[in-house]
C-alpha cells in the first residue's frame, strides 16, 4: 500500500485538538507527507431583520471578528507545531462540508480529525466526523480522543 503524501488535520480549536494534531504529525512523519492544518468557522445564521438594514449588520461584523481570530489561533497552532504558516488555513461555512471539499480541491490523501470534539459524546462519533468519515473521498482517521 502507497504512502500518504498529503494530510489534513482538522481542528476545532477544542481541548482535543492537541490529540488531533499529534497523530496527524506522527502519520505525517511516518509517510514523509506534507501537513495542512484547517478550522472551519461555522457560519452564524443571519438574522431576518423584516427590513433592509443600513449598514453590515452586526452577525455579519461578527462573523468577520471571528475569522480574525480564527486565524490567529491557527496561525499560533501552525507555528507551535512546525506546520508551516502558509499549510494554515481558516475556512468558514459547515465544517464537514468545507472539510471534505479541502481536501478534494487539495489532492489531500488522508483527513486526520478528532472521533469527538466541541460537539460533545453524545454519540459513537460526532457530528463532524460521522459526516467526514462516510462521505469523503480520501482516507479518513477518527484519532480516539481520551478525556
Ligand atoms: P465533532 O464531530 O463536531 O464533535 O468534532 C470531531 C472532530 O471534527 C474535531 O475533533 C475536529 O477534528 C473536527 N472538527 C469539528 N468541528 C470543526 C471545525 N469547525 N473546524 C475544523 N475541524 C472541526
Amino acid at each position: 500500500m502507497s504512502n500518504y503524501n498529503s494530510i489534513l488535520i482538522a481542528v476545532d480549536f477544542s481541548e482535543a485538538s492537541e490529540q488531533v494534531i499529534s497523530r496527524g504529525l506522527l502519520t505525517a512523519s511516518q509517510n514523509h507527507a506534507s501537513t495542512f492544518l484547517v478550522h472551519v468557522v461555522e457560519h452564524l445564521p443571519p438574522i431576518d431583520f423584516g427590513y433592509e438594514p443600513l449598514s453590515s449588520p452586526d452577525w455579519y461584523n461578527n462573523e468577520e471578528e471571528i475569522i480574525k481570530h480564527a486565524e490567529k489561533n491557527i496561525i499560533a497552532l501552525a507555528k507551535k507545531h512546525a506546520i508551516p504558516v502558509s499549510h494554515a488555513r481558516v475556512l468558514s461555512g459547515s465544517p464537514k462540508h468545507e472539510i471534505i471539499q479541502f481536501a478534494k480541491d487539495n489532492n489531500i490523501d488522508l483527513i486526520v480529525i478528532g472521533s469527538h470534539g466541541r460537539h460533545g459524546l453524545q454519540r459513537l462519533l460526532g457530528s463532524t466526523a460521522y459526516p467526514v468519515l462516510h462521505n469523503a473521498s480520501c482516507d479518513a482517521l477518527a484519532v480516539r480522543i481520551k478525556e
